[in-house]
């Protein structure tokens, strides 16, 4: 059995895919041609199930050769491709349920998630749930006759808590075993965490962050097990969704280094996350390796590693002018939205906003949160930076 560094290399590079190249092909094409009508009218009964050139919209080479290095990856059966992450998330859930339902989803979801919930969902007559990210067994308490969808983000977004899976698995699967278990595992890029392997149906990814990396495309995945992947399957068909060719062959290409950038963000990250956490100005570091970060227990137990995305939290709350001194003179930490490329990335947070998106639960704190993504330019420098930054907060 090849490790997950070996994989990364040669998943979806059989032959078949690549025609003797290193590569797979890009292969562009709308239309397939058939050399007969037989043989049109067999494909046309078995594609859906066997991966067959069919149509562009349902995947050409190019796309069956990521969608099999994915399905690798998360320990699935299958992978659904979406233009985006926000796209896999919101299809994802459209899949497994009806009206009337009931969905269960952590409050530390990613907010264009929550959003999707809030109005689109409740406008189909979905009744809507929001728990704790540190619930466990409670959730069994939670679940309804109608619970047909539970939404998990691990870490959570912005504020970083580390769910306990297995627990939350558990009580589900006691009470209403048909359940359907989503979880986006966009922070781990599905190196460091395989939700499938502890109970989770259905693992998402924004490949806009890790897997792409470089910050120049966009990308959604669904990697599923094999009860959910027939459903999952039909209705992204059904739905029209899919990704062109050549942002395919970007994510596939980006597979090829995951796994040695992603240890690189991971030592630069843990690097500035034990530098912040002795800085004075600081309250405290969310940063899932670090016992400092609610659930760090839960990290152990199921992550083997982290990527570069943590949060911290400021001792002050800094007013407009003070936030703007802060974040307006990095050399750099760029200000923008996104993550998981080669750069560092800084956004900050008022607890005004974050306590909009956590419906049942009040912040612990009162201090600026500043997310930051630590890219791999040299530690040193991002520290020095930080450490510019931090000073400027005084003044
Ligand atoms: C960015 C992000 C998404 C959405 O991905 P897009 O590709 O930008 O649509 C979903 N979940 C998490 C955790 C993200 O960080």
């Amino acid at each position: 059995m090849s490790t997950i560094k070996t994989k990364l290399i040669i998943s979806g590079r059989s032959k078949k895919y690549t025609h003797g190249a290193i590569n797979p092909i890009i292969q562009r094409t709308s239309s397939v041609i058939f050399d007969s009508v037989e043989e049109q009218k067999k494909i046309a009964k078995e594609h859906h199930y066997s991966k067959q050139l069919f149509y562009g919209r349902y995947g050409t080479i190019t796309h069956f050769s990521f969608c099999k290095s994915m399905t690798e990856l998360e320990h699935g059966v299958g992978c659904a491709l979406y233009p985006c992450g926000t796209a896999a998330i919101t299809h994802t859930i459209l899949s497994f349920v009806n009206p009337g339902d009931h969905i269960l989803i952590t409050e530390s979801a990613y907010e264009p998630t929550q959003k999707f919930c809030r109005y689109i969902a409740k406008k189909m007559n979905i009744n809507i749930t929001w728990f704790d990210p540190l619930i466990e067994q409670e959730i069994y308490n939670l679940i309804h006759y109608n619970t047909c969808l539970v939404i998990l983000e691990s870490p959570g977004s912005i504020t970083m808590e580390v769910q306990n899976i297995p627990s939350i698995v558990q009580a589900i699967r006691k009470k209403k075993p048909d359940t359907t278990i989503i979880l986006d595992n966009t922070w781990s890029a599905g190196v460091f965490l395989k939700p499938l392997d502890i109970g989770v149906d259905i693992s998402l990814q924004s490949g806009t962050k890790y897997i792409i990396g470089h910050s120049d495309a966009m990308i959604g995945t669904a990697v599923s097990n094999e009860r959910c992947w027939e459903r999952l399957q039909k209705q992204y068909y059904l739905m029209g969704q899919m990704v062109d060719t050549d942002t395919a062959y970007m994510a596939s290409r980006g597979l090829r280094t995951l796994h040695i950038r992603l240890k690189q963000h991971e030592e630069n990250g843990l690097h500035i996350a034990k530098w912040l956490s002795q800085h004075p100005a600081i309250e405290r570091v969310n940063h899932p390796a670090l016992p400092t970060c609610k659930g760090h227990n839960n990290f152990l137990k199921n992550f083997s590693g982290s990527s570069g995305l943590f949060s911290f939290i400021l001792k002050k709350k800094l007013n407009n002018v003070q936030l703007s001194n802060f974040l307006n003179n990095f050399k750099y930490f760029k200000i923008a939205y996104s993550w998981g490329g080669f750069e560092s990335l800084i956004l900050a947070y008022q607890t005004k906003e974050l306590c909009s998106m956590r419906p049942i639960k009040t912040l612990d704190f009162t201090g600026t949160l500043i997310r930051v993504h630590i890219g791999l330019e040299d530690p040193n420098d991002l520290i020095q930076d930080l450490s510019h930054g931090l000073n400027r907060i005084d003044v």
